[in-house]
């Protein structure tokens, strides 16, 4: 591998010095005594003692250099809305928002709660706080009001930050409400409550004592100046749940100073954005992607990032690309949930703008199927399309590509080798011992000290972080609870989570190795592969998949047709055991708002069992469709 192996390397070997090198990229107030403590493992401190502020590095830092640089540039299609802040101006309203956090009590260490839609005071708000040295925690906009309460509790918040309303696909979703719900709900409410009113809802309430109207209080401090709270790094910048996908959310902390250095180094070295440049990461706040590739990353690197808040299919599914082709971006990131609604419309969509300065298109958060990564590639003749693997935990990329440090050849399904920082093992599932042959199964973990930017502990409960994560094999690994295999190069596959690995009479199945010989037939558009309990064979392979057509749903004969056809395609490619012992065609799978499909619940369905924690669900209705599919085939 020539010279990344050389880097790799010596971010394993030299840690020290290798991490040192890319601190470099960030502003220190006071530079640290040490880059890593690891004497309380599986615990780890990076750059002890120094003292530095995400806020001051994301704007202040660009002010001498690119003020007059666009730093924000924000498109709603939802409420019909364009805008765009320079640094200068995202600062000025950065410190007018930070004037107004202080006023409302908020100081270093408080939590805020950022419920809010997509829009940039979101922004302002989330760099406000890290101004004050406050910590913030994103709840999606709009999730249900329960889940907003038990955020609401794990945080114990001072303060949170609402608008009136998010819109989706047309549909004015009012937060205001749920807010007050959750609020009552809650053991420990915050006090204060402020209010973005974008003027979606007519006669949005504010309860007298508690609500503060954000525009109101903006108007005292047009202007303000707010001082940087300087951090030492190991401080918490903030909190973020998980997506949900196989239990209760975990409430991830993020630190400071480690963030900021691994979020510039994977600007630098991953996902090669220049200064001065400008990236669309089309994800929401509301999840890692969005604070990593939204927020912090884009502007700790000086470049231009859009938002935009809308669907990539409306007006039609060329928005995105009309987006790339104005705002001239260079680097865009999604996930591979949202190319796979984009493959269900005309690829003609893609060709109406100019892409041709598009240099790479990140992918991450599910399984790129081969499928779908040759059609977007095919569809972006300019573009690379790169996948990356990672979590909310790490904050950053844990296998990825390389681009910035030496071209890879690119591997259908597979999102590249080992990241700088990361010593990645595959552990034998059952006795822990290291798989080393190549293209042999085992569990993804990563042998401590965890890389800067990754979580320093669970909130609130060190207990958990450690026996959550540390805690399934004799040594103290770091659990992903993803498996996979590595082939002679040192690219890894993932075939999908532990908690979905299928038994057939002994043969442990990755799902996602099932679901990408389904999504290679023609007529699917997306599947979902879960094992269900049986007699004989412990498991058998069950599919739910959606069809191109929707029209072939109402079929019963095309239909059946399908289902066999689709059980044919896995025999032909993975064999008789992989074959699944039904077919159900649906209308939609059920997935969390971060486009995760959801399939603890959907073998809970299938088992007839009671499908758990919803609180991160999209779609409660898409669990019903397969409960119906159930019921009507048996
Ligand atoms: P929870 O931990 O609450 O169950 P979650 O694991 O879905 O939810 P995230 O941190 O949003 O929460 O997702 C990380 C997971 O997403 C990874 O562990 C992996 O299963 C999956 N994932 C992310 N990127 C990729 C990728 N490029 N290829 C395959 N899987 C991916
Ligand atoms: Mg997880």
């Amino acid at each position: 591998m020539g010279s990344y192996e050389d880097f790799y390397r010596h971010s394993l070997d030299q840690p020290d010095a290798f991490w040192a090198e890319q601190a470099r990229l960030i502003d220190w107030e006071r530079p640290f005594d040490q880059v890593l403590d690891a004497s309380r493992p599986p615990f780890a401190r990076w750059f002890v003692g120094g003292r530095t502020n995400l806020c001051h590095n994301a704007v202040d830092r660009h002010l001498a250099t690119r003020a007059n640089q666009p730093a924000i540039v924000f498109e709603s299609t939802e409420a019909d809305q364009r805008r765009q802040y320079t640094y200068a101006q995202l600062h000025a309203e950065v410190n007018r928002v930070a004037a107004m956090l202080r006023e409302l009590g908020v100081g270093r260490g408080d939590r805020v709660i950022v419920y809010m839609p997509m829009v940039p005071e979101a922004l302002f708000t989330l760099l406000a706080c890290t101004r004050l040295g406050a910590i913030h925690s994103v709840v999606f906009g709009g999730f249900a009001a329960h889940s907003l309460a038990l955020r609401i509790d794990d945080a114990r918040p001072v303060l949170l930050v609402t608008a009136d309303a998010g819109m989706r696909a047309g549909r004015v979703i009012a937060y205001k409400p749920l807010v007050d719900e959750a609020l009552t709900l809650a053991q420990h409410p915050p006090a204060q409550v402020l209010v973005f009113n974008r003027g979606l809802v007519p006669g949005t309430s504010l309860t007298p004592g508690r609500d503060v109207d954000f525009a109101t209080l903006g108007a005292k401090h047009e202007g303000a100046r707010v001082p940087v709270e300087w951090l030492e790094s190991s401080e918490p910048s903030y909190i973020l749940y998980t997506s949900g996908t196989t239990g209760k959310p975990k409430g991830v902390q993020r630190d400071t100073g480690g963030y900021a250095v691994a979020l510039a180094a994977s600007m630098r070295h991953i996902y090669t954005g220049q200064p001065g440049e400008t990236m669309f990461t089309a994800s929401d706040i509301g999840w890692v992607v969005g604070h990593s590739y939204i927020v912090y990353g884009p502007l700790l690197n000086g470049m231009t990032t859009v938002l935009y808040e809308g669907l990539p299919t409306r007006p039609d599914a060329s928005i995105w690309w009309r987006l790339v082709e104005e705002h001239r971006v260079s680097v865009m990131f999604t996930s591979p949930t949202a190319i796979r609604v984009l493959k269900k419309q005309d690829a003609s969509f893609l060709k109406r703008h100019d892409t041709s300065r598009l240099r790479h298109l990140f992918l991450a958060g599910e399984p790129l199927d081969a499928p779908t990564h040759a059609w977007i590639s095919d569809a972006l003749p300019a573009t690379q399309v790169l996948d990356n693997y990672w979590q909310t935990e790490t904050g950053w990329p844990i296998l990825g590509p390389v681009p910035g440090v030496q071209a890879r050849p690119r591997k259908l399904g597979s999102p590249g080798v080992a990241l700088y920082g990361y010593r990645v093992k595959l552990l034998d599932g059952l006795s822990g011992a290291e798989v080393t042959a190549p293209n042999q199964k085992g569990v993804l973990v990563i042998e401590p000290p965890l890389p800067p930017g990754c979580l320093s502990t669970v909130w609130g409960d060190d207990e958990r972080f450690v026996s959550t994560y540390f805690s399934s094999f004799e040594t103290p690994v770091y659990n992903t609870f993803d498996w996979a295999t590595r082939d002679e190069d040192g690219d890894y596959f993932i075939l999908g989570r532990t908690d979905d690995v299928i038994n057939v009479a002994g043969h442990r199945l990755g799902t996602r190795e099932i679901e990408e010989a389904i999504s290679g037939h023609p007529a699917i558009a997306e599947v979902a592969v879960v094992g269900v309990k049986d007699d004989l064979k412990g498991q058998v392979v069950m599919a739910f998949a959606v069809p191109r057509d929707p029209t072939r749903l109402q079929r019963e004969e095309g239909r059946a047709d399908l289902e066999r056809e689709v059980m044919d395609t896995v025999g032909r490619t993975l064999g008789a055991v992989a074959r699944p012992a039904r077919v159900h065609l649906v209308a939609h799978l059920p997935k969390t708002r971060s486009g995760k499909l959801l399939r603890r619940s959907i073998q809970a369905v299938a088992e007839a069992r009671e499908p758990g924690d919803l609180s991160t669900i999209e779609d409660p209705s898409s669990l019903e469709g397969i409960q119906a599919a159930m019921k009507a085939r048996g």
